[in-house]
């Protein structure tokens, strides 16, 4: 039993510090946050939406490279490319770190080879971590190494593969990795993987660049930012078509609240003044802050500006006391960007 109420507690306070943590950097509503950028999706599945970047349309490899800097030796048969076999991987002339990767691919329609022979390409973020191309149609290999895998690192969640010759597609989103000024991890590359439609990683963290044996050590690429897209030359004839990339961007940065200089530190008695019932509003202290409880229900934790107006510090918007003739505080008047303009009396 004493084993459970510890165990309970325990989850209780990694909640409490978890939720303390989780932060979007912004106040609730804030009307100040740009509107998201348009982008026109494609009238045609898997096409490339308004923002994207084409890579291949079908038609020519000016967007690519040999890994070696030469022109890319891969072939265009009816409307795709394909690996020529011993021609090496190719690269693409452009370099992105955060994306969203769409890319159609085929396997042989004849099958020749077995296990990681058949059908064997891959799809390269940044150049370094992979995400396997294989013919997996009842093609039994290691599963960190089968269709839609991180290569040697996380199978996929299912095998969601068509059979050889199909047009199969994936969509990736990659999270390049992070590193401190000193070039330190901060967080690893994280990828998230549709096969044909159905989720087969789910924002996997990936453990290094990718590699047969073992993975490379993140160390090898500290402090990178961005790399190309590369596919995979691995001697079987795997061939791709309509592959677009979406530039992913930070989000923007939250407006700072209030100042140090701006903030105002309540006395005991301004904070007894405030305290009390405003319509269906409510003041309350907890310890040495000031709660406004909306609706009597939701905590707004404020933010002095002066003994008597206040920000917000979860949701956007200003709370301020009016005084009456009496000197005694009559009304509060609530903005809050997400309700407007509220005024509420002071009842009690
Ligand atoms: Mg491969």
């Amino acid at each position: 039993m004493r084993n459970v109420f510890v165990c309970c507690l325990t989850v209780l306070l990694l909640g409490s510090v978890a939720n303390a943590q989780l932060s979007t950097g912004w106040k609730s509503h804030d009307l100040s946050r740009a509107q998201p950028k348009v982008v026109t999706a494609s009238m045609k599945p898997g096409g490339p939406p308004s923002d994207a970047i084409v890579l291949f349309d079908g038609t020519d490899l000016s967007q690519w490279v040999s890994s070696n800097g030469a022109d890319a030796k891969w072939k265009i048969v009816d409307g795709a490319m394909e690996s020529v076999p011993r021609s090496g991987y190719i690269v693409s002339k452009q370099k992105f770190g955060d994306c969203q990767l769409h890319v159609e691919f085929a396997s042989p329609k004849t099958v020749k080879g077995t296990g990681q022979g058949r059908g064997n390409s891959g799809v390269f973020l940044m150049g370094e971590f992979e995400v396997q191309v294989l013919d997996s149609y009842e093609n039994p290999t290691y599963s960190d190494g089968s269709a839609g895998s991180i290569y040697g690192q996380y199978p996929p969640l299912v095998n969601a593969s068509r059979k050889p010759g199909e047009w199969q597609s994936y969509d990736i989103v990659f999270r390049r990795p992070r590193f401190d000024d000193q070039g330190n991890l901060t967080s690893a590359a994280r990828l998230t993987v549709f096969h044909n439609g159905v989720l087969i990683q789910n924002g996997n963290d990936a453990l290094g660049p990718t590699n047969w044996i073992r993975h490379k050590a993140y160390e090898k690429i500290a402090g990178k930012t961005e790399g190309p897209l590369s596919l995979q030359d691995h001697g079987n004839p795997v061939r791709y078509r309509n592959i677009w990339v979406r530039n992913l961007l930070e989000p923007e940065q939250p407006i700072k609240e209030p100042a140090e200089g701006v903030r105002y530190e309540l006395k005991q008695v301004e904070m007894d003044r405030l305290v009390g019932r405003y319509g269906g509003h409510r003041i309350q202290q907890s310890k040495r802050a000031l709660v406004f409880m909306f609706n009597g229900n939701t905590p707004l934790t404020l933010v002095a500006t002066s003994p008597t107006t206040f920000e917000f510090k979860e949701s956007a918007g200003t709370l301020q006391f009016e005084t009456g003739a009496d000197g005694m505080i009559s009304e509060a008047v609530i903005r809050l960007d997400a309700a407007g303009v509220q005024k509420a009396k002071k009842t009690n």
